[in-house]
């Protein structure tokens, strides 16, 4: 009897996407547009962190959209065009193209595109972990509807952390902004919205130290930049502290820098040819809606073009 080694075929694709939030889906959709075999490989839920994002002001032409339907228009049409989405995640690339995920399923195209976006900073403080679906959350809009008429803080200076507390301050009986310096890193606009709310405070230059509870989140300690221990009594703690790209998988052949971001001097490639980065997950000033689906369009143009010469 002979034994035979059973070889699982690798698809073949034109262009790879790893990810698909608003950079990836936009280069799906450029690609699919050219005619390309496209696949894209998801590891959770396509749309990226937009989806929590409850309302965007800034998108040309767009005066106000939620991010959940932003994300579910961009998805429909570009499944329209024929994409091909597989949620897996991927686990290595290398320098040929050759993509392989969780499953041990194995891929190869002619261009990659890395569009792996970033995931939500981590505090690292006591309680944090443990916490978390009890009291600790980091999507405003996901959970906020549990907190109708609670006390709520919310940690961090930026945009998310300013947007999640005007959109908290409509539910809750009372939102603490806790921020680490004196002023904001969030527009002045969003400022002013918030404060112009009645059962908002902020707690400046302070830094939350620890989470405290039973079952569910009953406290936190917070210390001020003078060494000042409080405790605050509150039911849900919204960390809204910024974001960190996942990048450790390709770490082996892409260039990173100190932060973990894909590093690229144009912004389209990354060190190993036919190897493209687009969105949050690449070293940049602005990581916008308008920026991410800017990337997508200019990587898959440029790994289209690429593929041809
Ligand atoms: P961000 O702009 O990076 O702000 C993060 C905030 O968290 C900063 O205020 C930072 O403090 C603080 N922080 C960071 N690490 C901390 C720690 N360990 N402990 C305490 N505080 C900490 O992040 P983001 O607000 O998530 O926004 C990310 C990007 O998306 C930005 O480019 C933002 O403009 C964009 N965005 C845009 C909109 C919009 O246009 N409507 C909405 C949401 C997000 P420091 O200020 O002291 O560094």
């Amino acid at each position: 009897m002979c034994l035979l080694r059973e070889v699982k075929s690798m698809d073949l694709y034109d262009i790879i996407i790893i990810g698909a939030g608003p950079a990836g889906l936009t280069a799906a959709l450029y690609a699919l547009r050219a005619n390309k075999k496209v696949l894209v490989l998801e590891a959770k839920i396509y749309g990226g962190q937009i989806v929590n994002a409850s309302k965007i002001e800034n998108y040309p032409a767009i005066p106000c959209i939620s991010g959940f339907e932003f994300a579910n228009r961009l998805y429909e049409q570009v499944k329209n065009m024929g994409m091909e989405l597989k949620f897996e995640t991927v686990v290595r690339v290398d320098e040929n193209k050759v993509v392989t995920t969780a499953g041990g399923n194995t891929y190869q195209a002619k261009a990659v595109i890395i569009a792996t976006g970033a995931e939500k900073r981590k505090l690292h403080i006591p309680g944090e972990e443990e916490y978390v679906g009890k009291g600790v959350s980091y999507c405003a809009t996901c959970d906020g509807n549990f907190y109708k008429k609670k006390i709520v803080a919310v940690v961090g200076g930026g945009n998310t952390a300013l947007e999640d507390a005007i959109y908290l301050t409509d539910l809750a009986s009372k939102v603490y902004v806790i921020h680490r310096r004196d002023s904001f890193r969030g527009e002045e606009r969003l400022y002013d919205e918030l404060k112009a709310k009645e059962n908002v405070e902020f707690i400046m230059n302070s830094h939350v130290k620890k989470i405290d509870g039973t079952e569910i989140v009953e406290s936190i300690e917070i210390e001020d930049n003078d060494g000042k221990i409080n405790h605050l009594s509150i039911n849900g703690l919204f960390i809204a502290v910024g974001q960190e790209p996942k990048n450790e998988i390709f770490a082996n052949i892409i260039h990173v820098n100190k932060a973990g971001y894909i590093e690229s001097e144009d912004g389209i490639h990354t060190n190993i040819p036919g190897i493209y980065v687009a969105g949050d997950t690449r070293e940049k000033m602005l990581r916008q809606l308008a920026t991410a689906v800017g990337d997508g369009a200019n990587a898959a143009t440029m790994a289209i073009k690429e593929m041809q010469e």
